[in-house]
């Protein structure tokens, strides 16, 4: 056996040897594969090997679009035969939302260059005649989806990776991973130990393990999962006989996925009454085994089925097929460097491996050897869910997703479980004034305060909820007087030492400000992504703050430390530093009346140490309503009294606490993009209107410049641009197609309604050489084309004299 490589992949599940075939593809080939047993020895080989593009998330589902594209790849380059049945599928929807949900997807898949179709009950019959199509009102189709032989595609991974030189060691089973002084890692194994400069685990079930050998939680859990094949059907023997294959056919209101199987039919559930499984840790004498046969969890499930496909009802069963597989919380797959360890990279938790495979690997290989992904893959990053996680955390939210993964979803659902997780001393506070809660990496955070006949529960909806005149209300409070909500949601970092001047010129792509000051700034990656959107306050010349977003905590903090300097200490302060916003146009005199600081001369980004009350706090004249505001950091500890301090004050002048669909509403006014939506990896400065914000004239080579230069010399393809859109009950959300000319020229990014201005608005690209004032164009939301044009200027405070007066 070799005893060093440049990798050492964990694991020879579907996952691992994709993982291993893309570093070959992408130029590395030192690269090894230790499995324990066989390859394909955990979930993989009784996986039912059906694949599908439909994904929630536009990026997941481009990537499952790669992996089913690469099957024909490796069949090519190895000449063995993945099984491959390209038969189709179709999504039923059986009331409005799920049509909805359909209506919206189909539309996104019109820029990702999918050729998925919307189909009624007619044609669903034609496609996949043994459905009952009773109260059916439409179907998506996809001619992608299909299925696989699980044990063949994952050997032909392996021989491809193979042929691109890395070695395979079966029988090969690793007890440690001991990381060296220099970030080498020794693993150690039952054949011997093998110095690797990378570890990547790709322990399917056993990933909990395998981490624990490196002293990391990997936030997934196992859960039982069956599927029944049943005898031959006379159906479908005369399908088979007329050279036909009956396509898949997901059923989300039964919770089921059916196909063909033989002369049969193969059909599996995501029942309500599922379990988990392996609650302790997954022994490592499973192996190829199945679990006992459980009829009782699934009986509503198949009486269910049996409506929907009454051929089922005749058939006899023939196996039955009941095994594990790992759901990471928001079943999305766990994938990257992991944050704060050297070298070791993640691949688990992928719940769909014949769907999501070939894209894990793709992204690996990528990330480790160009330094990043070609795309935003924040949705499976996992440094998406911060150290806070926990077992207990993990266990309700994997069920609650597996429960979920037929449900609909909504643009505006809060998921229940596990809930609340983490909470701030205002929690109770805003209990009282009527908060009703959403939840941000873990953390609670108001969407709204309910007053009177208003709803305390928002309804989950594709179209507006009914928590808009809620929000209307509290969007009007700001922009007429004043509002007050919490800062607790911004990522906040302290920046200290005699370095951190230097280091966050380095780091950052903006001007870095003078003591005293606020300045805003973008984050590049080498190639010039948008990895960050930063508000970076000077207290003086060796400490700094930085506030960002609060999800993207550990994926800043992993950035931040890869990057380490001597000289200078970074720290995440998120939960240490709290306060308040308070914006509109009686802010000041709110401030005014809990401070004695004169604030005649405190301009637009100053910053201030000020006794607020009797609390000592950070002010900064910054708000990201657009509005005439103020951010007022403390202590936690000292967060109620400040609060007292300012509610009291704010009384008389009819202070109003706002939420989260008010803060979005109002950011909209002013164009004010936000991370994850206007801005995130996918997209650049240039393209985003950040470049504004870039100071090339700084005399520091920041990380990026070259890519933002070059950008800069040639001017961006694409480029951001406001819509105000003739919508009628139902806003942009993101991903929209923007039709110009019988054409999709773009897409959009995120949109909603401006309470302030009264109109439907959105956010996304078109083309630089068509992004002119008052370009017409049509955006289409859940199938509908809505006609929208291009404006440039802002709803509210056009020309900053409020913001800034
Ligand atoms: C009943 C059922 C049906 C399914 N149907 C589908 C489907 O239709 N489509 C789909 O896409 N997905 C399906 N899945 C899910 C799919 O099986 C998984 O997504 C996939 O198998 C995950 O692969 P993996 O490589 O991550 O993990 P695993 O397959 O669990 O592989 C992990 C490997 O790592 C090895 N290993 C672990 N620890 C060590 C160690 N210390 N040293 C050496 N080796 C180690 C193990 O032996 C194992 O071979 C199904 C799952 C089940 C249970």
């Amino acid at each position: 056996m070799k005893t060093t490589t440049q990798v050492a992949v964990i694991g020879g599940g579907v996952v691992g040897c994709s993982v291993l075939y893309h570093l070959t593809k992408l130029g590395w080939s030192d690269v090894m594969l230790l499995e324990r047993s066989e390859l394909t020895s955990g979930s993989t080989w009784h996986a039912a090997g059906g694949f599908h593009t439909l994904n929630g998330d536009t990026n997941m589902a481009a990537l499952q679009g790669y992996t089913i594209r690469l099957y024909k790849e490796l069949e090519e380059i190895t000449g063995m035969s993945c099984g491959l049945h390209h038969v189709g599928g179709i999504t039923l929807a059986d009331d409005r939302d799920r049509f909805d949900m359909l209506l919206a997807e189909r539309a996104k898949h019109r820029f990702m260059g999918l050729e998925t179709e919307i189909v009624g009950p007619e044609e669903i019959r034609k496609i996949a005649p043994i459905t009952n199509t009773d109260g059916i009102i439409g179907a998506l189709y996809d001619p992608l989806d299909g299925h696989l032989d699980p044990s063949g595609t994952t050997h032909a991974y392996a021989k491809a990776a193979r042929m691109g030189g890395a070695t395979i060691e079966t029988h090969c089973m690793v007890h440690e991973t001991n990381q060296r002084p220099d970030g080498t890692w020794d693993v150690v194994t039952n054949k011997g130990t093998i110095h690797a400069e990378h570890v990547v685990n790709a322990g399917g079930l056993w990933a909990r393990e395998v981490g624990a050998m490196a002293g990391v939680y990997f936030p997934l859990h196992p859960m039982e999962h069956q599927y029944l094949v049943t005898d031959s059907i006379p159906q479908i023997e005369a399908l088979i006989d007329a050279g036909g294959e009956h396509p898949h056919v997901m059923d989300p209101a039964g919770e089921s996925y059916l196909r063909q199987e033989g002369r049969g039919l193969c059909i599996g559930f995501y029942e309500q009454t599922c379990r988990p499984w392996a609650v302790d840790g997954t022994s490592w004498d499973f192996g190829h085994e199945l679990l006992p046969d459980d009829f009782d969890k699934i009986t509503e499930s198949i009486e269910f089925a049996y409506r929907r496909f009454p051929v089922l009802a005749e058939a006899g069963v023939k196996s039955v097929i009941h095994g594990p597989f790992t759901f990471a919380p928001d079943g999305n797959p766990l994938v990257g460097p992991v944050p704060g360890l050297r070298n070791y990279w993640s691949a688990c938790g992928v719940m769909a491996g014949f769907s999501q495979g070939g894209g894990v690997g793709l992204t690996l290989a990528q990330w480790m050897i160009e330094g990043e992904p070609e795309r935003d893959v924040f949705a499976m990053d996992v440094a998406r869910f911060g150290d806070w996680i926990s077992p207990g955390y993990t266990r309700p939210k994997v069920i609650e997703n597996y429960q979920k993964r037929f449900s609909v979803s909504y643009p505006n659902e809060e998921l229940p479980a596990a809930r609340p997780a983490r909470t701030t001393p205002m929690y109770d506070i805003f209990t009282d004034l009527g908060a009703v809660w959403g939840q941000q990496y873990g953390l609670e955070v108001p969407n709204y305060f309910a007053q009177g006949d208003e709803p305390g529960y928002e309804t989950p909806s594709f179209r507006r909820s009914n928590a808009f005149d809620a929000t209307g209300r509290e969007v009007r409070a700001v922009r007429s007087g004043v509002g007050i909500n919490e800062v607790h949601n911004f990522g906040k970092y302290r920046i200290a030492g005699p370095a951190a001047r230097d280091w966050l010129d380095r780091i950052m792509a903006g001007r870095i400000p003078k003591p005293g000051r606020v300045s805003l700034t973008p984050m590049l990656s080498p190639k010039g992504k948008l990895i960050g959107d930063f508000t970076v306050s000077c207290l003086d010349e060796t400490e700094f703050r930085l506030t960002a977003s609060y999800g993207s905590q550990a994926f800043h903090m992993r950035w931040f430390l890869q990057n380490a300097q001597n000289g200078v200490t970074v720290e995440n302060i998120s939960d240490r530093q709290n306060g308040f916003q308070i914006a509109g146009p009686k802010a000041t005199q709110v401030l005014a009346a809990c401070t004695r600081d004169d604030l005649s001369g405190f301009r637009f980004l100053d910053l201030r140490r000020m006794t607020v009350g009797m609390t000592d706090c950070i002010v900064q004249r910054v708000s990201y309503t657009g509005d005439l505001g103020y951010e007022i950091y403390c202590d936690p500890m000292a967060q109620r009294q400040l609060w007292w301090t300012l509610w009291q004050a704010g009384q008389e002048r009819g202070i109003v606490p706002f939420g989260m669909r008010a803060m979005m509403s109002l950011r909209l006014d002013k164009f004010f993009g936000s991370w994850m939506r206007e801005f995130s990896p996918d997209y650049t400065a240039a393209e985003t209107g950040l470049d504004r914000f870039i100071s090339f004239s700084k005399n520091a080579d920041f990380i990026g410049r070259a890519a933002a230069e070059a950008e800069r010399a040639s001017g961006p393809a694409r480029r951001l641009v406001a819509f105000e859109v003739d919508a009628e009950d139902a806003d942009v959300n993101a991903y929209e197609p923007v039709w110009l000319g019988g054409k999709v020229a773009g897409f959009c990014t995120s949109g909603g309604y401006s309470h302030y201005a009264g109109k439907s608005f959105a956010m996304g690209f078109l083309p630089t050489d068509r992004a002119a004032d008052g370009l017409e164009v049509e955006i289409e939301i859940l199938g509908q084309l809505c006609k929208a044009r291009v404006i440039s200027e802002p709803l509210f405070d056009a020309d900053g004299a409020r913001m800034r007066g």
